[in-house]
């Protein structure tokens, strides 16, 4: 009997009282228990919130990246690990890539983002400051930081290693340190990950925890700066969110959980075309990987009435090929669901669905699931139902067979298949399957505030597309209503689950050192040298560069349009310049200010700045008539570090005429060396 192990406190802690008994999916054969009730979960929680979130938020959010990205190469070296010990579940080797190589993908993700879209630094700002006052003497400020808290991951069991990483990518790229706890069905794939990730030495101490078996009271225990992120079924979230803990603190709960997924065929992907053929086989992907027990599977495939025929005799041609059995015998493309429990739920909410559907593939008569010991196994042969009547059953939109299960309805028109998507009361993802864009917009408008994702493919995006069921790391996953309301991922917008946004109201000084970047109106210092000849460590945030004047000329206008070949009436024509109510007569090009600028500003000689990246935010704010004099102001705004040889600098740039008028301001970007 495999021992299946909790890592609190520091120490791997071995089944005790209360541990439940495992077995193997495909075999029926248990194999191992997990679970201690005797874990004091008050002390688990105080050593992440002392130790692991200490570590964590001394570190930077590039520090913190580019442990992710350790970790993602670490476990990529040692998957098979997880491969061997995953086939207890069920999965297949294809299974395996969602699971496993989806979660360390996952983490490379947010490894790159991390420090691509992230300040290296412990503050996030969000969005510009805002001013307060007439002056600019008082700003305000968004800012992030990390939750000083824990983080309770709770995870379904259908996929223990890319459930944990989706949830610990971001909150522990948010500084916050987390406790995992896998659905015991399936923990010891979780284990096997965390034994890797805590054997690797990258993680700091405390920043993740793991909880095998039962959480204890450890809802009960929580605070405002803690967060619960749940995965699983409506009805364990409903209870889990009602504990009265929760509620009287306010604890962020987010909720992914079960959904009745559509895909829709557009009416004019008719048998023939690449558009039926896509549809089709994204429909037989989303019923038999995993055996089905994806949250973002297809459950109600929805197509134009006159095309149904043709789709269940398709599908029904690619479901009678899949060979289901253990998966670890040859040829076997589909493997057994998580559990006799499980696969016991399943033929029940089946039979809930055929109240108001015929079989039209599949059931479980005359099965037989390859494997030696496959007859133990919790097998379910993919089934396929038609609902003729979609618009008056209830049942076939609200009852989720987490399985190798889903049912064919029709539809009559765009509205009439919007509606019927809708009917799912929230779902995590629908699809529309259509070449023609206008379809596409009609159904997708009706149908986007009822579904966290909506997936469209096509001809042209079908050799790219990622699949119905996979949520990426860089789009939001979660949805509405029966869906959970909750929202993940989503790239950096998923980092912030597991930060407060807070208000930072002051003078441009005060919110330059809280936000470690330069706000106009606080100080500008002189460098004791140009700042171009200075290496990127050597520049600090603040410093500033004020060039001498320029006087711009009529000759200067007229080299500049006839040299560029922009004669446009505003810079070439007198009368029509005053005619517009934006000029006093010929003005100079735009530009030529900003050629003229960079004329004033740069270091000539070969030195660290090494490239001028782009401009942001640029804004041309008064016109500059021949006679009139330039002059620069440049001040190092915020400092990126990029890798060993550089970063990047970025400036604020303000011009000014002779009067001290601003007549232009943008950012520029520099590649610097360090
Ligand atoms: P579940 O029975 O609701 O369990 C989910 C998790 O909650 C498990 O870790 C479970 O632990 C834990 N749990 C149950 N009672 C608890 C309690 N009183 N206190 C603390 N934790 C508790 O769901 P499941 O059967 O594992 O997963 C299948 C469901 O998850 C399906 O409905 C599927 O649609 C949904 N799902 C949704 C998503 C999504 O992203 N939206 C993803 C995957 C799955 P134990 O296993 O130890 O009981």
């Amino acid at each position: 009997m495999q021992e299946i192990f909790s890592h609190v406190l520091g120490r791997w802690i071995a089944p005790g009282p209360g541990a439940r008994e495992i077995a193997d999916a495909a075999t029926g054969r248990v194999f191992a228990r997990a679970g201690n009730d005797s874990l004091d979960f008050a002390a688990v929680l105080e050593f992440a919130r002392a130790r692991g979130g200490a570590s964590l938020r001394a570190m930077t959010f590039h520090d913190r990246a580019r442990m992710l990205k350790a970790l993602a190469l670490h476990l990529n070296a040692n998957k098979q690990v997880l491969y061997d010990v995953s086939y207890a579940t069920g999965a297949t080797l294809s299974d395996h890539a969602f699971d496993i190589d989806g979660g360390i993908g996952t983490l490379f993700v947010y490894a790159s983002k991390g420090r691509r879209e992230l300040p290296d630094a412990h503050v996030l700002l969000d969005g510009g400051p805002e001013q307060l006052g007439r002056t600019g003497a008082f700003l305000g400020q968004h800012i992030y930081t990390p939750l000083r808290g824990a983080a309770v991951h709770i995870n379904a069991f259908n996929f223990p290693v890319w459930g944990m990483l989706e949830k610990l990518a971001p909150s522990l790229l948010a500084g916050v340190p987390s406790i995992v706890k896998p659905a015991t069905a399936s923990c010891y794939v979780t284990e096997a990950c965390v034994r890797l990730m805590t054997d690797s030495g990258l993680l700091p101490e405390g920043a993740v925890q793991l909880v095998a078996g039962g959480l204890g009271d450890t809802l009960d225990l929580l605070g405002s700066q803690d967060a619960v992120t749940f995965t699983g079924s409506a009805e364990t979230a409903l209870k889990l969110r009602a504990t009265p803990n929760l509620i009287r603190n306010a604890v962020r709960f987010t909720a992914e959980q079960d959904s009745l997924n559509a895909s829709i065929l557009g009416p004019d992907a008719v048998p023939g075309t690449p558009e039926f053929d896509l549809f089709v086989k994204e429909a037989a992907r989303e019923i038999t990987v995993k055996a089905g027990q994806k949250c973002t599977a297809i459950r109600r495939i929805i197509a134009p009435e006159p095309l149904v025929a043709a789709v269940i005799e398709a599908l029904s041609a690619i479901l009678s090929k899949i060979t289901v059995g253990d998966p670890r015998a040859e040829g076997v493309r589909m493997g057994a669901l998580v559990s006799q429990e499980q696969k016991a739920d399943v033929l029940a909410k089946a039979a809930i669905i055929a109240t108001e559907a015929e079989c039209v593939f599949g059931g479980q008569e005359g099965f037989a699931p390859i494997g030696e010991n496959a007859s133990g196994g919790a097998f379910v042969a993919p089934t396929l139902f038609l609902c003729a009547d979609p618009d008056r059953a209830t049942k076939v939109h609200e009852t989720e067979a987490f399985g190798p299960v889903s049912t064919i309805m029709p539809y009559r028109d765009a509205d009439h298949a919007a509606n019927l998507a809708n009917r799912g009361k929230g779902s995590l993802v629908a699809s529309i399957i259509t070449h023609d864009t206008q379809f596409a917009r009609d159904v997708t408008l009706e149908i986007a505030s009822w579904h966290g994702r909506v997936y469209l493919n096509d001809r042209d995006s079908m050799a790219e597309a990622t699949g119905h069921g996979a949520p990426m790391p860089h789009m939001v996953h979660g949805g509405p209503g029966r869906a959970g309301g909750g929202e993940e991922q989503g790239g950096i917008r998923g980092v912030k689950h597991f930060m407060q946004r807070t208000a930072v109201q002051g003078s441009p000084a005060m919110l330059t050192a809280i936000g470690g970047r330069w706000v106009p109106g606080a100080t500008k210092t002189p460098g004791p040298a140009h700042p171009f000849t200075r290496r990127f460590g050597a520049l600090a945030i603040g410093e500033t560069l004020v060039t001498g004047p320029r006087t711009v000329t009529l000759d200067d206008i007229e080299h500049f349009a006839s040299f560029t070949g922009d004669t446009f009436y505003a810079h070439m024509d007198e009368a029509a310049a005053a005619r517009n109510p934006f000029f006093p007569g010929r003005v100079a090009h735009g530009y030529l200010l900003l050629s003229f600028a960079a004329g004033l500003f740069v270091e000539p000689k070969e030195g660290p700045v090494l490239a001028n990246t782009g401009l942001d935010g640029l804004r041309f704010l008064k016109p500059v008539v021949p006679g009139d004099s330039i002059r620069v102001t440049l001040t190092v705004k915020e400092k990126t570090p990029r890798n060993a040889d550089y970063g990047e600098v970025r400036w604020h740039v303000r011009l000014d005429n002779q009067d001290g008028e601003k007549i232009a301001e943008y950012e520029l970007l520099t590649m610097v060396a360090v």
